[in-house]
């Protein structure tokens, strides 16, 4: 196919940079919306719409209606730049600095989004129809729940075959990631005054005791092939009582576990083992909302698809072709979208120019020749799959 691949890139370079410049916090994605649906509808889309939570689609035609549709996912939020004075040039310039592109969301995820577009754009350039439709998914919320992804799953109306998550992978195929399952470990006493101690039960020493077990006990928690091991760590600790001469009646601790291949009862199973014969309550699922911690064997993982999938080979020739190297296979550390895709048994893959450490960080920034890499990727992909 005929293309000036250096015309595509500036393009795509040039949408990036506006995408910086037009902030779009959780909730005021609306500008940023529009600016992208503007910018579909210049590229000769076939169809561009906003949905009702806000959420930026556009679709180009296949070739064969009976094929589910190849759809890449990003999403129109990013979080806050934080104390400005730290960065080296003003967060919303999306100034250039050598070959990269630096700015709030230039990873995460304004880059990737200009390449997811300007890929499906290049085939429309060079008039050529990829075998199934194609369409663009920017969502909203992404950085607090999910609340775009979601609505965007229930209501689909249409098959898809594969969804491809921009979230930075360096380029790679990231198969999946860990789940979140929180869990308030709580020690009970007998409060007293805090003048007499031996008169009560002061629950803060075995609370302290159960940590210092939990550090070396964390290393017996099971590791996913892919996915890696699971993580444990304290966040929150709390006691009922705000008096400072009370010893308290309980004290709890919120665990954070990132988990790949525990299921809620093997993670019960396993504080009750450090705990030791301390008498616990365990509860919730996620400590920031009650919830009762489930008691059950399935897997917690955000979403994972075996390398042996038949898409994710199809996939990975494609990707490796256009782009003139192997795509290998990796995961993210982070949690995505990918998440609530997974009740609908959709095959996800994440597939990205920029890299996970420069998500969330001051200086944030894309490499612009690995979005060029990118763009060769996703052409042959969105082409051929
Ligand atoms: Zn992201």
């Amino acid at each position: 196919m005929t293309l000036d691949w250096d015309a595509l890139l500036n393009d795509c370079v040039d949408f990036t940079q506006r995408l910086i410049q037009t902030p779009s916090m959780t909730y005021e994605e609306a500008p940023l919306a529009e600016l992208v649906a503007a910018e579909l509808q210049k590229l000769n889309f076939d169809q561009v719409w906003i949905d009702e939570v806000g959420n930026v689609n556009g679709r180009i035609r296949g070739t064969d209606p009976s094929l589910g549709a190849l759809v890449l996912n990003t999403h129109l939020d990013h979080v806050d730049p934080g104390e400005r004075s730290l960065w080296s040039v003003p967060p919303y310039s999306g100034t250039i600095v050598d070959d990269r592109i630096v700015g709030r969301g230039a990873c995460d995820i304004k880059g990737p989004l200009a390449v997811q577009v300007y890929s499906m754009a290049a085939l429309l350039r060079a008039g050529i129809r990829p075998r199934r439709d194609v369409v663009f998914s920017g969502v909203v919320e992404e950085e607090v729940g999910g609340g775009g992804a979601i609505h965007w799953v229930e209501n689909l109306d249409y098959p898809v075959d594969l969804v491809v998550l921009g979230e930075p992978s360096d380029n790679n195929i990231a198969l999946g990631h860990r789940g979140i399952a929180q869990m308030w470990v709580q020690f009970n006493g007998r409060s007293v005054h805090a003048s007499v101690p031996e008169k009560g039960i002061n629950p803060n020493f075995a609370l302290a005791q159960f940590l210092v077990d939990l550090t070396t006990a964390k290393s017996e928690l099971s590791a996913h092939e892919l996915l890696g091991p699971t993580s444990v760590t304290p966040t929150i600790v709390e006691v009922d009582t705000k008096s400072a001469n009370v010893t308290p009646a309980w004290t709890r601790v919120c665990l954070d576990f990132r988990t790949a291949s525990e299921s809620h009862r093997s993670l019960r199973a396993f504080v009750r083992r450090v705990a030791g014969d301390q008498p616990l309550i365990l509860e919730d699922a996620i400590c920031s909302t009650p919830t009762p911690f489930p008691d059950d064997d399935k897997m917690i993982f955000g979403f994972y698809t075996p390398p042996t999938d038949d898409k994710v080979q199809r996939a990975q020739a494609l990707i490796g072709a256009g782009m003139g190297r192997e795509a290998e296979l990796s995961r993210y550390e982070f949690a995505t979208d990918g998440r609530h895709f997974v009740p609908y048994n959709l095959t996800i893959i994440g597939y990205g120019p920029s890299e996970e450490s420069q998500a969330h960080v001051v200086d944030e920034y894309i490499a612009i020749p690995k979005m060029m890499e990118s763009l060769r990727g996703h052409v042959e992909l969105i082409k051929n799959y």
